[in-house]
């Protein structure tokens, strides 16, 4: 019988990929070869990668492909619907990286809050010359109120070590209750307006969704505390970009704490770079080698499951297998 042949569209741990290989073809590409990235879907059974854009016009031709395994918990780069008028299953790896970005996110509020980053600096440039005064004080964390827009696998996580750890109040904002968070954590869950009046730190963790593109724009900034500070690890877009940097600007808001940026890598150009009230990092928020490693070898796993079809979890289009 023929291997399967599956497309890498994004380099692999070499353990892993030696486990691909001792079941099927596997196939490097570099997705930014656009023609040679189509050209391989057209002759493949599978592919794996993450953080490329996958629009419909790319698998006009992919015939046989049956399935795509992203390495991301959020598949906001596939059109779902497409895929799944096509036949073909998509997979991705929650759990695996939940605590991985939800300390990424407590690292975003706490150095938001006690300007970690830019005292740091400071220092380093060598402006330490006295002890400080009120010009390096920072705001407390713990006892504040927590608004999480998204309390899901990690706004879970983030509730937890807000709530057990920092002793906050954590308030939040879905379209269902989630009642674990609420007996484990407190968590209340409130509209959306009452979160960001009420919350010290607005924590965004929603998927981009169409509802969820722009969820926090101007008006809502506005309701925001003027002491208050956003928090984005969810996706660039889910903020208005042009109406946060205004807020920072003119004291709507505190300050901001963001891995992710309606475009990455941020421009050199973006004037969030030039902001002392802005700790930036670059879409870190899974990136420890533990974790990335775990979402891997769990694609891997959800391919190959998916295309021999004994796959039972992580399937973002179920329809697809029930038919
Ligand atoms: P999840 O478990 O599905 O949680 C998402 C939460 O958002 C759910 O509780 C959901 O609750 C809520 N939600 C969805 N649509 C909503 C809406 N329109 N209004 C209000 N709440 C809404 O997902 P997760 O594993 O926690 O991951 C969340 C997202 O984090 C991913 O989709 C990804 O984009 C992002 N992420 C980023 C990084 C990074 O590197 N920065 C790493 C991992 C994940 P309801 O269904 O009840 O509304």
């Amino acid at each position: 019988m023929n291997r399967k042949k599956i497309v890498a569209y994004k380099p692999l741990p070499s353990d892993v990929e030696a486990y691909l290989r001792d079941h099927v073809d596997v196939i490097n590409v570099d997705p930014k070869d656009k023609a040679a990235f189509i050209a391989a879907l057209n002759d493949a059974d599978g592919a794996i990668g993450a953080s490329v854009k996958i629009s419909p016009d790319m698998i006009e031709g992919a015939t046989r492909l049956k399935a795509f395994s992203t390495v991301s918990v959020g598949y906001d780069q596939f059109d779902v619907d497409d895929l799944t008028r096509r036949g073909i299953i998509l997979t991705h790896t929650p759990d695996v990286l939940t605590e991985s970005t939800a300390d990424t996110v407590f690292a975003l509020i706490l150095a938001s809050a006690r300007r970690v980053v830019e005292l740091a600096e400071w220092v380093k440039e060598g402006n330490w010359k006295a002890s400080i005064g009120e010009a390096c004080f920072g705001v407390d964390v713990q006892g504040k109120t927590l608004g999480i827009v998204g309390l899901g696998r990690i706004g879970g996580a983030v509730a937890r070590r807000a709530a057990l750890g920092f002793r906050m109040n954590v308030l939040y904002t879905n379209r269902h209750a989630n009642e674990e968070a609420e007996k484990q954590y407190g968590a209340r869950r409130v509209p959306l307006d009452e979160l960001l009046a009420q919350s010290d730190f607005v924590c965004l963790q929603v998927p981009l969704t169409p509802e969820t593109r722009g969820i926090i724009g101007a008006e809502e900034l506005k309701k925001m505390k003027p002491s208050a500070i956003l928090i984005n690890a969810s996706r660039g877009p889910t903020v208005d970009e042009a109406a946060l940097i205004e807020a920072l600007r003119n004291g709507v808001i505190r300050a901001a704490g963001l891995d992710v940026f309606e475009h990455e890598p941020l421009p050199a150009d973006s004037p969030l770079l030039a902001m002392k009230n802005v700790v930036a990092l670059p879409h870190i928020g899974s990136a420890t080698y533990e974790t990335r490693h775990a979402m891997n070898r769990n694609a891997a796993e959800n391919l190959l499951g998916a295309l021999d079809g004994t796959l039972t979890q992580n399937i973002v289009n179920r329809e697809v297998r029930m038919r």
